[in-house]
């Protein structure tokens, strides 16, 4: 499917920091550098070998830190440099810089730092580990703060260096706290740039779907997921991760759902009349908050109706977070559908709380198997006992188990083996534009697999 291949934004791109931020962060970690190694010096010189080793560690993932955003790992660097600052800063504020009555402690004044440069990676890349860093460290700060004694086998720092370093270091992370406000000020402007550009988007039809193909066993296309792009007019195709979260914030999904639900009516309406297309199916991804409205049934059959698009070929994509709302009014506005003919697939399963009980009580037509799991399967061991456990579940369950993310033949046949029905997966082809995927659906090979069935 070599069209498949044209305009795809890769996922480097999605998370791709500024330029600026880059330089920020190396600058960070260059000042980290020197000012560890200003220490290993200056403990070394009083003959203090532990405090002065302890620099050197902090010295080295500092530099570590600057190597890895250089190649371009930059959420390893942060998390990397986070987990290590924040065991120094406790393994430091335990063991040597032990509060006295004439020097107070002052390595945890750099706790409330770290938390505040945890959420702007936060609110970069959402993740449960970082809202977890923050509260770690803040208790950390609260506990240094009200007085946490020496560890009995404590080396305290002598006498003779605290002053300096109590100046020092309240002086650095006071700094530090301001160009971390600085930073988040920048962050917040980001974001509501982002919100303008967005709803200016919407109005000067930049948006887009884009198509990715779905197969069966045999490899054979059944239809396609509709997935969001942002054509900018300066920064190209943004994706989805990227602006999705900034709508829900910003109290845009409201428009931006219905738009999807729109568009993909519209293109199911005029497959209709193509042979070559009358008989694939679209899977749109619909959001919690937007599954949520009062109206969300209407809306869709509405647009189906406006669109003359044949619900039985929509299916809508949930994920878990649509429980919020309360698994019986879900269930109930998911029954309502179903019975105009629209299916449901649960999507990412595997990765959210995935209690069985909610994959009994919510009436779902098809599961689909998260790519993290996908992707681990051919490995063997127990990533495989889990795939083949989830999948099993599923069928008993009486489920369509479409395998998600399949980008190798070996995942491709290893998940088929095991039961899976439907396929998707940058090895059958990555998502595309409407024209694009068109195209290769009209002149298709039997099959987009090179594989027998
Ligand atoms: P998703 O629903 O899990 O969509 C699958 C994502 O995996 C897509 O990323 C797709 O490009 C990517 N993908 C597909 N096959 C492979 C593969 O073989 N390997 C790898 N590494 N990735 C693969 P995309 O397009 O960036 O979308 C990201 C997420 O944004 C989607 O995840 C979905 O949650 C959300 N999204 C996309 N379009 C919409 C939309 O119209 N409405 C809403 N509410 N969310 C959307
Ligand atoms: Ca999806
Ligand atoms: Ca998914």
């Amino acid at each position: 499917m070599k069209a498949a291949q044209q305009g795809q934004p890769t996922d480097s791109q999605a998370d791709k920091p500024t330029r600026r931020m880059i330089f920020a962060y190396q600058s960070a970690s260059a000042i980290a550098l020197a000012i560890s190694l200003f220490w290993t010096v200056a403990f070394a010189r009083e003959g203090l070998w532990l405090l002065s080793a302890s620099e050197i560690i902090l010295a080295t993932v500092s530099l570590a830190s600057w190597l890895l955003i250089r190649a371009g790992r930059f959420t390893a660097a942060l998390i990397i440099t986070e987990i290590a600052f924040l065991t120094f800063i406790l393994t430091f504020s335990l063991m040597f810089d032990t509060p006295t009555p004439d020097a107070p402690r002052v390595s945890h004044l750099y706790l409330p730092v770290l938390a505040m440069l945890a959420y702007i990676n936060y609110l970069r890349r959402r993740s449960v580990f970082q809202l977890g860093f923050i509260a770690v460290a803040l208790l950390c700060y609260i506990v240094f703060t009200s007085g946490v004694p020496a560890l009995p086998f404590a080396q305290p720092i002598p006498d003779e260096l605290r002053p300096a370093g109590v100046w020092a270091n309240s002086i650095i992370s006071t700094v530090m706290m301001v160009g971390a406000i600085y930073a988040l000020q920048l962050e917040f402007a980001r974001h509501k740039g982002m919100a303008r550009d967005l709803r200016m988007a919407l109005r000067n039809r930049e948006l887009e779907l884009f198509l990715q193909p779905q197969v069966d066993r045999a490899g054979a296309l059944i239809g396609a997921e509709a997935l969001l792009r942002w054509k900018h007019p300066q920064r190209g195709y943004i994706p989805p991760g990227v602006f999705i979260p900034v709508a829900e914030e910003s109290g845009l999904m409201p428009l931006l759902g219905p738009w999807v639900l729109a568009e993909s009516c519209r293109i199911l309406g005029s497959w209709k009349a193509d042979p070559a297309l009358s008989s694939l199916s679209l899977a749109v991804n619909v959001s919690a908050s937007q599954f949520a409205a009062e109206d969300f049934e209407e809306q869709v059959l509405g647009l189906a109706a406006l669109h003359g698009a044949d619900p039985a070929r929509l299916k809508l994509e949930l994920t878990e977070s649509v429980i919020v709302s309360g698994l019986e009014r879900v269930a109930g506005k998911m029954q309502t559908l179903r019975k105009s003919g629209i299916r449901f697939a649960l999507d990412d399963f595997g990765t959210g709380y995935s209690a069985l009980s909610y994959l009994q009580r919510l009436p779902v037509d098809e599961i689909k198997i998260d790519r993290s799991f996908v992707q681990e399967a051919p490995a063997g061991g127990n990533a495989a006992s889990l795939v083949r456990s989830i999948v099993q579940i599923g069928l008993d369950l009486g489920h369509v188990m479409l395998a998600e993310g399949v980008e190798t033949r070996e995942q491709y046949t290893m998940l088929r083996a095991c039961g899976c029905a439907e396929f998707q997966g940058y090895y059958f082809g990555r998502p595309v534009s409407r024209a694009a995927f068109e195209q290769s659906a009209r002149g298709k090979p039997e099959s987009l697999a090179d594989i027998p069935a």
